[in-house]
C-alpha cells in the first residue's frame, strides 16, 4: 500500500486526526489513485491525468510553489500538458499555470487549455480590485506574512452549467455548482471512477463561513455533494489532504458533508422565519451529533458558528436584529462609555484579567476590546488584551479563530512593548 492510500486508511479510521495532518500541511507525496491518475498531495492538491492526448491537469497548485509543481508533474510524465481544469479560482488552485505556460513555451509545444467556469474571470478582476485587502485578511488567517498573486491566468474556455473536456479517450465532465465560491467545478471521470471534488471537500467542516472573505454558498453546497454521491465514483480526490478510497467511504463523506450543511442551513432558516435575531441564532445552531465526530468534519479550519453567519447574510442581509447595532456609536464612544460606568479603564483591565483567570475568554475579549477602544495607548490594556487573545488562540480548534486571534495577540504585544505570544500551531 502506498503512503498515500496508507495515510488516507489511518485518517478514516481515526488513527491520526485532522488536529495532527492538517489538510493544509503538504507533503509534495504524490501516488498512482487510478490508472494513470497521479494524485500530488500539494498545500491545494494537483492531480495530473495520463490520455492519449497528453495530459489533463485538475488544478495547477499555487503561486508559491510552481515550479515545485512543475517538477512534480515531470517526474510523473514527459508528456505535453494538453489542458488544465480549474476547479475555482481561489489562488492556491490556480495560480501554479505560468510554470507550465513557461515549460510550453521553452519546449515550443502548443499552449494548454485552460477550462474554467464563467465566474472565474469575474473573481479574478475582483481579486486585482482588491490586492490589499487580501494582503491584509490572509497574513491575519494564516498568521504568516502574505504576498497575494497580482496576474492571473485567466482560462481560454469558459463554461456555465457543465461541460464535457475530451482528451484522447478520457472524457472530463465538468459540473458548476456553487459552494465554498460562485465559480465552483467538480469532475468527475467515468472511465477511472475518479472524482475531483474541488474544496467542496477538504477533510475538514465545510469552509461555507469563512469570516474575512465573500460569500458562501452552504445550500447549493449540500445539493451538489448529494448528486456526487449518486455517481458510485470509488476515488475521490479533495482540494485539500488526502484522497478517499472505496465507493462506500466515498458516498459516506458525501452525504454526510451535505447533511451537515443542510442541517446549519435548515436550523439557521427556521429561527430566521421564526424573526430570531442573529446573536440567538449563532449561540443555538449546532451541527448534529452523529456528524459532528466524523474525522473528515472537525472544525479545524472553518466552523460551524462561521457557516451560521453566511447563510444569515446571503438569505437575510448585514443587520443582526440588535437595533443598537444598525446605526452604532463608534467602538471608542462605547468603550469610553464603558469605561466611565467602571469607573476607569484600569477598572476595566482588572476585570478583565479576572474573566481571563477564571477562563472565561469571550467576556474577556469584550472587556479588553472596550478597554483599548476607551484607551488606545493603554500599555496595561494592551497587555491583558494580548494575553487573553493569546489564551484563546491556543484554545481554538479552527485556523480562522487562530488566525484572528493569534493576530490581535500579537497587535497588543506590539502595543504593550512585550514579548510576541508565541504561534503555538502550523495552521
Ligand atoms: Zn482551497
Amino acid at each position: 500500500m502506498g503512503v498515500i492510500r496508507e495515510k488516507s486508511a489511518k485518517l478514516l479510521s481515526g488513527e491520526i486526526s485532522t488536529r495532527e495532518l492538517h489538510p493544509l500541511l503538504f507533503s509534495g507525496e504524490s501516488e498512482e489513485v487510478a490508472d494513470g491518475v497521479m494524485f500530488f498531495r500539494w498545500f491545494a492538491n494537483v492531480t495530473a491525468v495520463r490520455t492519449g492526448e497528453g495530459l489533463v491537469l485538475i488544478d495547477t497548485g499555487a503561486y508559491f510553489n510552481q515550479r515545485a509543481t512543475m517538477e512534480l508533474i515531470r517526474k510523473f510524465s514527459p508528456d505535453r500538458i494538453n489542458t488544465a481544469i480549474y476547479t475555482h479560482g481561489h489562488v492556491d488552485h490556480a495560480c501554479g499555470t505560468p510554470a507550465i505556460l513557461e515549460e510550453a513555451r521553452t519546449r515550443n509545444l502548443a499552449r494548454p487549455r485552460i477550462v474554467g467556469q464563467k465566474g472565474v474571470a469575474a473573481r479574478f478582476d475582483r481579486y486585482k480590485r482588491t490586492l490589499g485587502y487580501n494582503n491584509v485578511i490572509n497574513t491575519r488567517q494564516f498568521s504568516r506574512p502574505s504576498s497575494f498573486p497580482s496576474e492571473y491566468v485567466y482560462p481560454d474556455t469558459y463554461f456555465d452549467t457543465q461541460l464535457n473536456v475530451v482528451a484522447g479517450d478520457h472524457k472530463f465532465e465538468c459540473h458548476h455548482a456553487r459552494g465554498e465560491t460562485d465559480d465552483h467545478c467538480w469532475v468527475y471521470l467515468p472511465q477511472r471512477k475518479t472524482l475531483f471534488t474541488g474544496d467542496l471537500i477538504i477533510w475538514a467542516a465545510p469552509n461555507a463561513g469563512n469570516p474575512q472573505k465573500a460569500q458562501r454558498y452552504a445550500r447549493e453546497w449540500a445539493e451538489a455533494l448529494r448528486t456526487m454521491a449518486r455517481l458510485g465514483a470509488e476515488v475521490l480526490l479533495p482540494g485539500h489532504g488526502y484522497p478517499v478510497f472505496g465507493a462506500l467511504n466515498v458516498r459516506h463523506v458525501l452525504n454526510d458533508t451535505a447533511e451537515f450543511l443542510q442541517s446549519l442551513y435548515d436550523q439557521t432558516l427556521a429561527m430566521m422565519n421564526g424573526g430570531t435575531s442573529l446573536d440567538e441564532v449563532i449561540h443555538s445552531v449546532r451541527p448534529p451529533d452523529n456528524l459532528s465526530g466524523k474525522p473528515y468534519l472537525q472544525s479545524v479550519y472553518d466552523e460551524p458558528e462561521f457557516i451560521v453567519r453566511n447563510i444569515w447574510r446571503l438569505e437575510g442581509g448585514w443587520y443582526d436584529g440588535t437595533p443598537s447595532h444598525l446605526k452604532p456609536a463608534t467602538e471608542a464612544q462605547r468603550g469610553a462609555e464603558i469605561a466611565a460606568l467602571a469607573g476607569g479603564v484600569d477598572k476595566i483591565v482588572a476585570r478583565a484579567r479576572e474573566k481571563l483567570d477564571a477562563g472565561d475568554l469571550a467576556i474577556a475579549a469584550h472587556l479588553a476590546d472596550w478597554a483599548v477602544a476607551a484607551a488606545p495607548d493603554d500599555k496595561a490594556a494592551h497587555e491583558v488584551r494580548s494575553k487573553i487573545y493569546q489564551a484563546r488562540a491556543d484554545a481554538e480548534q479552527s485556523t480562522m479563530a487562530h488566525g484572528i486571534f493569534h493576530s490581535t495577540a500579537l497587535d497588543s504585544a506590539a502595543k504593550a512593548g512585550i514579548p510576541a505570544p508565541e504561534d503555538r500551531r502550523s495552521f
